[in-house]
C-alpha cells in the first residue's frame, strides 16, 4: 500500500506530541503522501482532504519497541528449545507475517528486532516484504543471526549425545578474528544491529557467566562501529555489562543484576539500556505458575530495584520488551511495566516514542509528532499520559501516510 493521494485531516481530542510539551486539545494534524505536513489549532481542514474525527481519543505518535523477536511465539506455547530445533524456517517466517501484522495493529509502528533465534537471515527477508508492501508489518531494524560465543548459547549441547550436530539460536564465534569475521558477515547480509551475547547460563550448575571476553567485545565493537552499524549486547549479569561497556557497546539488554556503579558508567558512556521487564515477568510466570503483571512476584520485586537504580543514575532508558517471549500485539504491556516500577507514564510514551527514536538514530524520521516526520501517527482512547493502559484501546494505526487502522464504524 502506498501513501493516500488525499491528505489526510485528523481531529482527535487531545494531542500527545512525544516531546516535553503536555497533552493539548483542540489541535489537528494534517498529512500529506507519507509526511506529517502540518500541526495546528484550525478546525477546518484544508479543501479536499479525509477528515479523521477522533473526539474521545488522543493521538500520538506511532509507538516503537527496540526489544523484539518477531521469529518467536510465546514459550508457554512452545519452548525456545522446541521453536529452535523442530520448527522449520518457513514455518517460522509465515508465523513471523503474522506476528509483524499484530504488532502493527497494536500501534507499534517500528520494532528493532534483535535475531533471528535460528531462522538466519529470515528478518532480513522480513523487513524487505514489508517495505515492498507485500505484507503489513511495522517499519523494521534488524539484527539478522546475532553472534554468541562457541558452546555458550543453546539449545544445550549437553541434552544430546555428544556426536549430535544441534542447531543454535545464533552464530557462534570464538577469538577477535572469527568474531570480526561474522559482524562483517552480518553486516554484508543486511543486519542493522550487531547484537551479541555478553552472557549467558552456562556455568556448571547453569548459573550465568560471561561468553565473550573483553578483548572479543572490543573487536567486535570496532568493526561494527567502522561499518557503521551500533552494537546491541545481550547481558544480565553485572560482569558482562561492565565489559560491554567498557568495549563501547550502545545498548545493553536485560541488565537485570546491574549495580549501581555500572548504571553510573553506563550514564557516562551514553549508552542506552533496555530493562525488558515483561520477558522478565512472563519467563517467571511460566516457570513458576504465578499470574502475568504480578509487581509482588519475586522476580520482579528484585528487578524493581535496577529499574530505579538506572532511572536514578541518568541513564538512557529505551522501550524494549523481548516480545516473542511473550505474545505479540501486546507490546504495550513494556510500557505498563515501567510505569508500574517507577516512570511517570509520561517517561514511558517518551522512551517508546522519541527516545527510542534517538537511540535507532533515527529522531530525524520518526518518533515525534512534528511537521516533516515521517506519517507514523496513532491514537488510543482515553488518555494515555494519566492511564497507560489507554495504549491497549488502539483505534487508529497510520505507519508513513497509510492507514492500517480505523475507528470502528469508519471506512
Ligand atoms: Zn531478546
Amino acid at each position: 500500500m502506498s501513501a493516500a493521494a488525499t491528505p489526510i485531516h485528523i481531529r482527535p481530542g487531545r494531542m500527545w506530541r512525544g516531546d516535553d510539551r503536555a497533552v493539548q486539545s483542540g489541535m489537528t494534524l494534517l498529512i500529506e503522501g507519507n509526511r506529517i505536513r502540518a500541526i495546528g489549532s484550525r478546525a477546518q481542514p484544508p479543501g479536499d482532504c479525509e477528515i479523521i474525527d477522533l473526539p474521545e481519543a488522543t493521538l500520538l505518535p506511532g509507538l516503537i519497541d527496540a526489544h523484539a523477536h518477531l521469529f518467536l511465539h510465546p514459550y508457554s506455547e512452545t519452548s525456545w528449545n522446541d521453536q529452535v530445533l523442530k520448527e522449520a524456517e518457513a514455518y517460522r517466517t509465515i508465523r513471523a507475517v503474522r506476528h509483524a501484522h499484530a504488532t502493527l495493529l497494536a500501534g507499534f509502528t517500528t520494532l528493532r528486532d534483535l535475531g533471528t533465534e535460528g531462522a538466519g537471515y529470515a528478518d532480513i527477508a522480513l523487513k524487505r516484504a514489508i517495505t515492498e508492501d507485500l505484507v503489513p508489518g511495522p517499519r523494521l531494524k534488524v539484527a539478522g543471526r546475532a553472534i554468541v560465543a562457541s558452546g555458550c548459547y543453546g539449545p544445550a549441547r549437553s541434552l544430546f549425545r555428544p556426536d549430535c550436530c544441534v542447531p543454535q539460536g545464533a552464530e557462534e564465534v570464538s577469538g577477535g578474528d572469527e568474531i570480526v569475521r561474522a559482524v562483517r558477515h552480518q553486516a554484508a547480509h543486511g543486519a542493522d544491529w550487531i547484537k551479541l551475547y555478553g552472557d549467558y547460563r552456562v556455568g556448571p550448575d547453569g548459573e550465568t557467566t560471561p561468553t565473550f571476553s573483553e578483548a572479543e567485545l572490543r573487536a567486535a565493537i570496532a568493526c561494527a562501529h567502522d561499518l557503521n552499524r551500533p552494537v546491541a549486547v545481550h547481558a544480565t549479569s553485572d560482569e558482562a555489562m561492565r565489559r560491554a561497556l567498557e568495549a563501547g557497546c550502545d545498548s545493553i539488554e536485560h541488565g537485570y543484576e546491574g549495580r549501581r556503579e555500572t548504571f553510573t558508567l553506563m550514564a557516562r558512556k551514553g549508552c542506552a539500556f533496555f530493562p525488558t521487564l515483561t520477558a522478565r515477568d512472563a519467563i517467571a510466570s511460566y516457570r513458576h505458575g504465578h499470574a502475568e503483571d504480578d509487581p509482588h512476584s519475586e522476580a520482579m520485586r528484585q528487578i524493581a530495584i535496577t529499574f530505579r537504580l538506572a532511572i536514578e543514575e541518568g541513564v538512557t532508558i529505551g522501550c524494549g520488551s523481548d516480545v516473542g517471549v511473550f505474545a505479540h500485539g501486546t507490546n504495550y504491556r513494556e510500557l505498563e511495566w515501567m510505569v508500574r516500577l517507577g516512570m511517570s507514564p509520561h517517561q514511558a510514551l517518551m522512551s517508546a516514542t522519541a527516545i527510542n527514536a534517538r537511540i535507532l538514530r533515527c529522531e530525524n524520521s520518526f518518533g515525534r509528532l512534528e511537521p516533516g516526520l515521517c506519517a507514523d501517527v496513532v491514537a488510543v482512547k482515553g488518555d494515555p499520559t494519566r492511564d497507560i493502559s489507554a495504549l491497549r484501546r488502539i483505534e487508529l494505526v497510520i505507519k508513513n501516510g497509510v492507514v492500517y487502522r480505523r475507528p470502528e464504524g469508519t471506512s
